[in-house]
C-alpha cells in the first residue's frame, strides 16, 4: 500500500480522495479520483483491473475481484463498495451519459464540505427530477479537462432555473405530468409496479414509441424530437438540441440511454406522454407534429 504519494504506482494502491458517498455512483468515486491523479478515468480504470479480467465488467457493475479492489482502495468494506454498483439493467444510462445533477444537491455537499458527486438515483434513463429537493435535474458541464465536478464550479444558473420552477405554476405542471409518465413507466418496466388502465397503450408500447420519437427518419435523418418545441418558459427544461445528435449511430433503447441532458430526455417523454395520457396538459406546449 502506498500512503503518502500523489501517485496510485499500483493498481491497489490506496487512492487519497474523500471515502464515497453512501448515494455516490462508483463512476463518480473513478471520476474524483482521476481529476485529484490527473489521469483519464480510463487510465485509472485499467490501473485498478489489472490482471483481472473485466472484459464484460464496468466500474458501476464490477466484479467481485474489482469489488474487493475498490474496497480495498478506498479504505472501506467491499460491502459498502457493494451497495453503490448499479446493476446490468438497461434502466441506467450509458456510462458517459450520467451528467444529470441536482444544484441543491451539489450546495448540500458544499455545506457539509464533502465532495459534489453524482447520486445513483441520477444515473437512471428516466429519472427526471430530483426526489429529495422535488426539483428538475439538470445537465452538468465538466471544466475543461475535468472529469468531476468541483466545489468552486459555477452552478448559479441551473440553480436560479431550478428554483425559479416554484414560481411558475403552469412550468410545474408541465414537469410534474413529464415526471410522472417517466417514473411510472420506469416503475413498471422494472419492478413490475401497477399501470395506469385509462392510458392509451401499454407501458411495452410506450417505451417503443419513446424510441420512435429519437430514431432518424426520411433523406433528411430527422427525428420528431428534433422537431419539437416548447414555449420559453419550459425551454430551459425541455428541448430537443443541441444534444439530439449524441446518441450517434446507435439504435433503439440504447439513442435514450446516450442522451446525457435530462431535458432532451424530458422532451422525448413529453412526446409520449401526449400519446399516452388523456388527461395531459397542453396549453402552453406544441409538440411537432401530431402523433
Ligand atoms: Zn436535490
Amino acid at each position: 500500500m502506498i500512503v503518502g504519494s500523489t501517485t496510485p504506482e499500483r493498481a491497489h494502491a490506496s487512492w487519497l480522495i474523500p471515502a464515497p458517498a453512501g448515494d455516490e455512483t462508483l463512476r463518480s468515486v473513478l471520476q474524483r479520483a482521476a481529476d485529484f491523479y490527473e489521469l483519464r478515468p480510463d487510465a485509472l480504470w485499467q490501473s485498478l483491473a489489472e490482471g483481472i479480467d473485466v472484459s464484460s465488467g464496468d466500474i458501476d457493475w464490477p466484479p467481485d475481484a474489482i469489488v474487493a479492489r475498490l474496497a480495498h482502495t478506498l479504505g472501506v468494506t467491499a460491502s459498502r463498495v457493494q451497495r453503490l454498483t448499479l446493476d446490468e439493467g438497461k434502466g441506467w444510462l450509458a456510462a458517459g451519459a450520467r451528467h444529470a445533477y441536482c444544484p441543491s444537491c451539489w450546495r448540500e455537499d458544499d455545506a457539509m464540505g464533502r465532495p459534489r458527486h453524482f447520486r445513483r438515483a441520477w444515473a437512471r434513463v428516466l429519472a427526471l427530477h430530483c426526489a429529495r429537493h422535488g426539483k428538475p435535474l439538470m445537465l452538468w458541464h465538466p471544466a475543461r479537462g475535468h472529469h468531476a465536478p468541483r466545489a468552486g464550479d459555477d452552478i448559479t444558473l441551473a440553480e436560479f432555473l431550478a428554483d425559479a420552477v416554484d414560481t411558475q405554476p403552469d412550468v410545474r405542471i408541465a414537469l410534474d405530468a413529464i415526471h410522472d409518465v417517466a417514473v411510472r413507466l420506469d416503475r413498471c418496466l422494472s419492478f413490475g409496479d401497477p399501470w395506469p388502465p385509462s392510458w392509451k397503450a401499454s407501458p411495452t408500447e410506450a417505451r417503443q414509441m419513446l424510441v420512435h420519437v429519437m430514431t432518424p427518419d426520411g433523406p433528411a435523418e430527422s427525428t420528431l424530437l428534433s422537431q419539437a418545441y416548447t414555449n420559453a418558459a419550459l425551454r430551459p427544461f425541455v428541448h430537443s438540441g443541441p444534444n439530439v445528435p449524441e446518441a450517434g449511430m446507435t439504435e433503439g433503447w440504447e439513442r435514450l440511454r446516450r442522451t446525457r441532458d435530462p431535458a432532451t430526455r424530458r422532451m422525448a417523454l413529453w412526446l409520449v406522454g401526449s400519446w399516452l395520457v388523456p388527461t395531459w396538459p397542453s396549453s402552453f406546449l406544441t409538440p411537432l407534429p401530431p402523433l
